[in-house]
């Protein structure tokens, strides 16, 4: 029986203010060519120097990853010739990364599954040939030199579910340790897994496949599980394999031949002699090990286990490390960790995907949530109200409390003036009160409709069925 050997490299660009190796900008959007130096183009006689501030951002993924940190790491050149590339080799870590052998622990389709993390390391960007329609090619420098984290799992996935689900964890990472935008569509994320089939009985493997040209998550997804079953179809049908990268054609939804795969000997590592070894300081790794703040995967367990929160919404309200902020700023503003949920994943995310604003532009501050929510709880308004109410925080920044005594939209909860309602609203109803008296429990709903009506639904209903069913009995 052939099982699934599937491993992802992760190329993720760090958010870094200059270039790995020079003092150019990293920025996006700026003019071609302009953010180059000899460094980064690779001119006789200049030389790089490390950028720290990369450095530690890849010591605090390794470390959010339970990597150990290397005490020395060297840098190596990674030796090809193409046009993007104007050095003809790229500073890349070899065999002494600068963190290593991790781990991720997930839970796909209620197993669990734990996926051991090689390494994580540093490397720098190419830049970007673009071919035109005319047949000339371009080559842009921009990105040439941009640092770049590369995150190696060993081949533990045996699905493409388990993969979607990595990335989807490591995105989310990446994103709370402030190192990277992780966005795939733009390029700030890319995967490329390898593909393989063993046999653990007979240990026969058919060979590796590197899967490329992937532009979101669930690209990766289609293209592995693609892979797969390609591999067993054609180890069924005898066909013959060889080592190789394809390149996923979202169009046909199938992996096609891209190049047969070089080896790592292809490529002529030797180690960069521009560049010291660097041995990170125990104490600097330390106090980055001090600063991370509660990786995503426990904040999650933690709002299921404090708030008695779904593992599903739990997963939403952590999904960005600024979601999970507010809400726990409302709780602690109301009190209600149920509520505060409710109204953050709907209301609010749904003013915010209707306005496009990030959670950070939210014009309604967690405690005016966290009031909203405590004026519904103390019976001041309905949640129906409240709804209204919503929307006018949003548009005026004004308290909600502020906004119902301007409007007079508090409930009525005077049972002398609902009282007067529900005697008119019996009289009007008299079909509704003999069905009632006559067992219809539902005939009820008649004669509260009309008093909820006649007040614009601002009469706090359980003082009217309560009213109701006093009056009914008699
Ligand atoms: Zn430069």
């Amino acid at each position: 029986m052939y099982e699934p050997l599937v491993g992802v490299e992760v190329h993720a660009q760090l958010t870094t203010d200059s270039k790995m190796f020079c003092s150019c900008k990293a920025e996006f959007g700026a003019e071609p060519n302009s953010n180059v130096c000899p460094v980064c183009l690779g001119l006789p006689g200049s030389l790089p120097v490390i950028n720290r501030k990369a450095v530690e951002q890849v010591i605090r993924t390794g470390l959010a990853l339970g990597c150990e940190v290397g005490t020395l790491c060297r840098f190596y050149r990674k030796n090809y010739f193409y046009p993007d590339l104007p050095k003809n080799y790229q500073i890349s870590q070899y065999d002494e990364p600068l963190t290593f052998e991790g781990v991720m622990e997930l839970t796909v389709e209620g197993r669990p599954v734990r996926i051991r993390i090689r390494r994580a390391h540093l490397e720098e960007d190419t830049g970007k040939n673009i071919h035109l329609p005319n047949g000339q090619s371009l080559v842009e420098y921009n990105r040439g030199g941009l640092p770049l984290m590369e995150v190696v799992t060993e081949p533990d996935f045996t699905s493409a579910a388990e993969v979607r689900e990595y990335l989807l964890q490591l995105r989310r990472l990446l994103r709370y340790l402030g190192v990277s935008s992780a966005n795939m569509e733009e390029g700030a994320m890319r995967a490329e897994p390898t593909v393989n089939l063993k046999n653990h009985a007979t240990g026969q493997a058919t060979p590796k496949v590197e899967i490329k040209n992937l532009a979101s998550i669930k690209a990766v997804h289609d293209a592995v599980a693609y892979e797969i079953a390609r591999q067993r179809r054609a180890l069924e049908d005898d066909e013959p394999m060889q080592q190789e990268t394809r390149r996923w054609n979202e169009a046909l939804q199938a992996t096609t031949v891209m190049r047969v795969k070089e080896s790592a000997a292809d490529y002529m590592y030797f180690p960069e002699p521009d560049l010291p070894p660097m041995q990170p300081a125990a104490e600097w790794v330390e106090a980055i090990r001090a600063g991370l703040p509660e990786v995503p995967m426990a904040r999650q367990a933690r709002f299921v286990s404090e708030y008695g929160l779904s593992e599903y919404d739990a997963g939403v309200l952590t999904e960005s490390r600024e979601v999970a902020d507010y809400f726990e700023a409302t709780v602690v503003a109301c009190g209600d960790a149920k509520a505060c949920g409710n109204w953050v994943m709907g209301d609010l995310m749904h003013k915010l995907n209707e306005t496009n604003l990030s959670i950070a532009e939210c014009p309604v501050s967690p405690e005016r949530l966290g009031e909203l929510i405590a004026v519904i709880r103390e019976g001041t308004i309905s949640h129906n109200i409240a709804q209204q109410v919503f929307p006018k925080m949003w548009a005026t920044g004004q308290a909600p409390r502020e906004i119902i005594a301007a409007e007079g939209l508090a409930l009525i909860s005077d049972s002398s003036e609902i009282e007067r309602l529900v005697d008119e609203a019996i009289e009007a109803n008299p079909k509704a009160v003999a069905d009632y008296r006559g067992g219809k429990e539902k005939a009820i709903g008649a004669i509260q409709g009309h008093v909820m009506r006649a007040t614009k639904g601002q009469a706090n209903a359980q003082v009217v069925n309560a009213l109701i069913l006093e009056k009914l009995k008699q």
